[in-house]
């Protein structure tokens, strides 16, 4: 561990069939630094060591019949098991198109607390029975399919770490992005400052600081109004909610 690293740092356990995905991309920039100081650590654990039977298997055919295969309850349980604690202290997540949808606020709860214990599926998913053995909090990327939970964990981590204290240069970049203050962001420009014949808006260029200030939550408003109807009404009810002011 590097100096100004945490005396512990964020924990993560990812259960795989194919933990050599991970580190992966989080191995890289932001997320590599902040794993290489100590501020994060992961733990990649492959379900196949759990398995009990001379063949390793993970998997069996569906009770009911139809396609594809699904994954045991009891090598799933006992690779949990090894792992995560069980007290209810870190959370652990399966991820699955039948989850809610990942927010940044789930984001952000769980960069405050200890870590998380990630459960990647793959072929139909898990027994049912152990989702609810182990009381496992499902979590969706969106709705469309993966062929596992691998990409899901990994873009679930990638959001998690850049938050962790001492992962991003600029704290400030944080607190205006997307989704931070219940909009999207608005638009960003940089030089040159003519391309393809498009200038950039002269209030941007202008030094006016409140001005600028204006024109950007203007069109932070008009852009998730335009392109996210349900998150406009959630802010404009949370607005009233709080008292706060579109200003
Ligand atoms: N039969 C399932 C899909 C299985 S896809 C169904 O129709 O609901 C195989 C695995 O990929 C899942 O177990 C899950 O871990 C992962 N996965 C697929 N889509 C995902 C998504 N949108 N979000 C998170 N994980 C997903």
């Amino acid at each position: 561990m590097t100096e100004g690293a945490p005396a512990t740092p964020w924990v993560a356990h990812v259960l795989t069939l194919f933990p050599e995905m991970f580190p992966g991309s989080l191995g890289l920039s932001l997320a590599g630094k902040a794993l290489e100081s100590g501020i994060w650590s992961l733990e990649a654990v492959d379900i196949r060591d759990f398995a009990r039977d001379k063949h390793r298997s993970v998997d069996d055919t569906p009770a009911g019949g139809g396609p594809g295969m699904v994954m045991r309850a009891d090598v799933m349980a006992a690779a949990i098991d090894a792992v995560h604690p069980g007290n209810g202290v870190k959370p652990l997540i399966y991820l699955s198109p039948r989850g809610a949808p990942l927010t940044q606020e789930r984001v952000r709860a769980l960069a405050e607390g200890p870590g998380v214990t990630l459960v990647c599926g793959r072929f139909e998913g898990l027994d049912e029975r152990v989702i609810e053995a182990r009381g496992m909090e499902e979590v969706s990327l969106g709705d469309f399919i993966l062929s596992g939970g691998e990409p899901a964990a990994l873009a679930l981590l990638d959001a998690v770490v850049r938050l962790l204290p001492g992962v991003m240069g600029a704290t400030a970049s944080g607190e205006d992005e997307s989704f931070e203050g219940g909009l999207l962001e608005y638009p960003h420009y940089t030089r040159p400052a003519l391309f393809e014949g498009r200038e950039i808006p002269a209030v941007l260029t202008s030094g006016d600081h409140a001005k600028v200030k204006a024109w950007r939550r203007a069109a932070a408003e008009s852009l998730t109004k335009a392109r996210r109807p349900d998150l406009w009404d959630k802010f404009l009810k949370d607005m009233t909610k709080d008292g706060r002011k579109t200003d």
